[in-house]
């Protein structure tokens, strides 16, 4: 049985209907946990971003946005910044941001339109603890994998280059790459999660993590997301196993040996079901955050638009279960 755990924030509606809500990147502010943002698609036309409360502080109209993710500490002229990309289904193409940490808003710093065809769906981006070169992965409805190497252009503009591609098979969209281990994880709907080689010399050789129908994935296989425990490869790698609204936990390090499954069940919070993307933090962000969070979208929620949930890590990897809190480590120097 998945452990039941809940909600303690709901995010405002997306501002539209039908299923709209996809993908969220959690992002760390610089200086103050507690205004740290999450950041989510709305992929009937833009992205939105969100207070800890779940109050919408941005919102941009620039496309139907189906995934997000984000990087820190990228140069870009004299400054420091967050990387946020986002897989745009209106354009076909790869939006790049950066984060303002005075508005907490994005500023579009794509050098030019970066098309992707066929049209993008998943998206995750890559650190590279070898050569400390940011990528953009993007996945389709066909299987066919792209990794693109940003790079800052003379303009302080960020371009992106493809440097590999492959066939993953059949419908992929969820992926996550580990900024430690160099690993690339890529979730194909209604077969497996796999693992890949992150580093563009990678190739196309994997190992399945699980199978979709073994017994705790049930398609389709959606968002995937890691949750870091200092340096050792300690924490997890987590899925959204859509077709039976639960959360499979597998270890980051090794084989990725399954660890725990929950669901996030009704409280002052609706319950969570149908999930497409998460996110998790090992960080503290905060007063309603104290040991991190985890950010799942809604399918359905009972007042509205569908949203994104918060639920406390320390809900998921509290007494009883066999998860660590680790908020002792700062994730934003992953893959330095
Ligand atoms: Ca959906
Ligand atoms: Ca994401
Ligand atoms: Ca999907
Ligand atoms: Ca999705
Ligand atoms: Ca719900
Ligand atoms: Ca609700």
């Amino acid at each position: 049985m998945p452990q039941p755990v809940s909600a303690t924030v709901e995010t405002v509606p997306v501002p539209n209907g039908g299923d709209a809500a996809d993908d969220a990147a959690v992002w760390l502010h610089p200086t103050d946990a507690s205004m740290s943002t999450i950041i989510g698609t709305d992929k009937q036309g833009g992205l939105a971003v969100y207070d800890l409360g779940g109050s919408q502080l941005h919102y941009y109209e620039v496309g139907n946005i189906n995934n997000v993710d984000l990087r820190y500490n990228f140069r870009l002229g004299s400054e420091t910044v967050t990387l946020v990309t986002a897989s745009n289904r209106s354009t076909d193409s790869i939006g790049i941001y950066r984060v303002d940490p005075q508005t907490r808003g994005l500023m579009d710093v794509a050098a030019r339109e970066i098309s992707t065809s066929p049209e993008p769906y998943g998206l995750c981006m890559y650190h590279s603890p070898v050569s400390g070169t940011y990528y953009v992965i993007t996945t389709t409805g066909e299987g066919d994998v792209r990794q693109w190497e940003l790079s800052e252009t003379a303009g302080g503009k960020v371009d992106a280059t493809e440097v590999r591609s492959f066939d993953a098979g059949g419908v992929t969209e969820g992926c996550a790459a580990d900024d430690q281990l160099g690993h690339l994880y890529i979730g194909e709907e209604d077969e497996a999660i796999w693992k890949y080689g992150a580093e563009p010399s990678s190739g196309a050789a994997r190992t399945r993590v699980d199978a979709v129908g073994a017994g705790r994935l049930v398609a389709d296989v959606e968002g995937l997301t890691l949750y870091y425990a200092g340096t050792g490869g300690n924490g997890y790698l987590l899925a959204s196993s859509q077709g039976n609204d639960t959360f499979v936990v597998y270890d980051r390090a090794g084989d990725n040996g399954y660890v725990a499954t929950f669901e996030i069940a009704d409280g002052v919070v609706d319950r969570v079901s149908g999930t497409d993307g998460i996110d998790v933090t090992n960080a503290a962000l905060g007063d309603l955050f104290p040991y991190g969070a985890f950010v799942a979208q809604d399918n359905t929620n009972d007042d509205g638009n569908q949203n994104f949930k918060f639920v406390p890590w320390e809900a998921i990897a509290g007494s009883g279960s066999p998860l660590l809190i680790d908020t002792g480590w700062d994730p934003r120097t992953v893959g330095r």
